[in-house]
């Protein structure tokens, strides 16, 4: 087991309706010294890409992307979902379908955050179906921009959205692949890496 499926084990709580609750190291508290390990890993896996910025989407996303991107000495941009009156200029929009809250959102980036000159990693906190992730590539695409490769701290490997996203050719690395959780026992079974 890797750091992250450790920590997985020893704190993660498995809830009903699919849901892995990390909510004491990764997605409300957050321990940063183990994000520091998650942005070392992930700089070790895309060692060699051209990344000059990392796209997140709010609100989980952002402590990590933070972290992350001082390993790429790149600036973060994170994806609004409610269009603020702060929101000013030109901007592009895409429909994302949230999987914890069953809701459809808008995720919003302002254009002058992202042009064709952008080499972006993508970095979020759980892939599940694939939704929110769908949305910052159809956004990044907009732009002209390109997506160098996709940074995933844990993905449910028994939804869909993995395999989606790797067939569309995409890097996709994730650090904890979930392959299955037992709800009555809290066991988490990882996928070999
Ligand atoms: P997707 O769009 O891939 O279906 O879902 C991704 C988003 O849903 C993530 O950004 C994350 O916030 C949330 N999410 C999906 N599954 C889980 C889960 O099991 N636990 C937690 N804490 N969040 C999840």
């Amino acid at each position: 087991m890797n750091f992250l499926e450790e920590r997985i084990v020893k704190d993660g709580i498995v809830k009903d309706g699919n849901v892995l609750k990390v909510d004491s190291f990764l997605n409300h508290q957050m321990d940063i010294e183990l994000f520091n390990e998650i942005g070392k890993e992930f700089k070790r896996r895309f060692e060699g890409k051209n990344i000059n910025k990392i796209l997140t989407i709010e609100a989980s996303g952002i402590g990590i992307a933070c972290i992350v991107a001082q390993y790429f000495n790149a600036p973060v941009v994170f994806a609004k979902k409610t269009k603020s009156i702060n929101l000013e200029g030109e901007m592009y929009v895409a429909e994302v379908e949230s999987f914890t809250h069953k809701c459809k959102n808008q995720v919003i980036v302002a254009k002058k955050f992202l042009s064709e000159d952008d080499h972006v990693l993508l970095i979020d906190d759980f892939l599940a179906n694939g939704c929110a992730l769908q949305g910052l590539i159809q956004i990044v695409q907009s732009a002209g921009a390109t997506v160098e490769g996709i940074g995933i701290v844990i993905e449910k490997g028994f939804q869909a959205g993995g395999r989606v996203i790797r067939n569309l050719g995409f890097q996709l690395e994730s650090l904890a692949i979930v392959d299955n959780m037992n709800t009555e026992t809290g066991e988490v079974y990882f996928r070999e890496q």
